[in-house]
C-alpha cells in the first residue's frame, strides 16, 4: 500500500516534500501560523508520520495566505505553499468535510461562476458564498453591498 508521504509527492506541489530537514523556518516566518492547528513544519512531520486523517481533515492548509514566504525562505526548496495546496487538493477529493474554516466555500463559489460564466460574477458568487455558509452574515455587509451596486461596481446581472 501506498505511504501517505508518498501520495502526497505525487501530487503537482508536493514533490519537494522528502527534501524537509524540519528547520522550522517555513513555520516561523507564516503569517498565519497562529490560525494553523498544524503549522507548516508540523503537517510534514504529521505527513511522513502517515498521519493521513489528521492531516486532511485539518482546516490548517486552508488558512494558508499564498503570501510564499515560507517558499522564499526555505533552505531546501521545499515549497510548502505549493504543498498546502496539493494538500487541500487531496481533501476535496476524497471528500474531507474540513471543519474550522469557510474557505473551500469560496473556492467552491469561485469555481461555479467560472464554470457558469466563463468569468467571474461577484454578486453571485458572494450569493453562493453566503447562503452555503451564513447567511445571515450578509446583514453586517449589505451597506457595503449597496454602495457597490449604486457606484456600478457590483453588477447584478452576470454576462458571459
Ligand atoms: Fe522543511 Fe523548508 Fe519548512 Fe525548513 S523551511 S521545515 S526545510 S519546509
Amino acid at each position: 500500500m501506498q505511504s501517505f508521504v508518498s501520495e502526497v509527492a505525487a501530487v503537482p506541489g508536493g514533490e519537494n516534500i522528502y527534501r524537509c530537514i524540519q528547520c522550522g523556518v517555513c513555520s516561523g516566518g507564516c503569517p498565519a501560523a497562529a490560525e494553523m492547528e498544524y503549522p507548516p513544519r508540523r503537517m510534514i512531520a504529521l505527513i511522513r508520520a502517515g498521519a493521513r486523517d489528521m492531516v486532511l481533515s485539518s482546516s490548517s492548509v486552508w488558512h494558508c495566505l499564498s503570501c510564499y514566504t515560507c517558499t522564499v525562505r526555505c533552505p531546501r526548496g521545499v515549497k510548502p505553499t505549493e504543498l498546502a495546496h496539493a494538500l487541500e487538493s487531496l481533501a476535496v477529493k476524497d471528500g474531507y468535510n474540513v471543519k474550522g474554516t469557510t474557505t473551500p466555500a469560496v473556492y467552491r463559489s469561485f469555481v461555479d461562476s467560472i464554470k457558469s460564466y466563463g468569468r467571474v460574477h461577484e454578486f453571485g458568487m458572494m450569493a453562493r458564498y453566503y447562503l452555503k455558509t451564513s447567511p445571515l452574515a450578509v446583514l453586517r455587509i449589505w451597506k457595503v453591498g449597496l454602495g457597490l451596486v449604486l457606484h456600478r461596481r457590483l453588477p447584478l446581472r452576470a454576462r458571459k
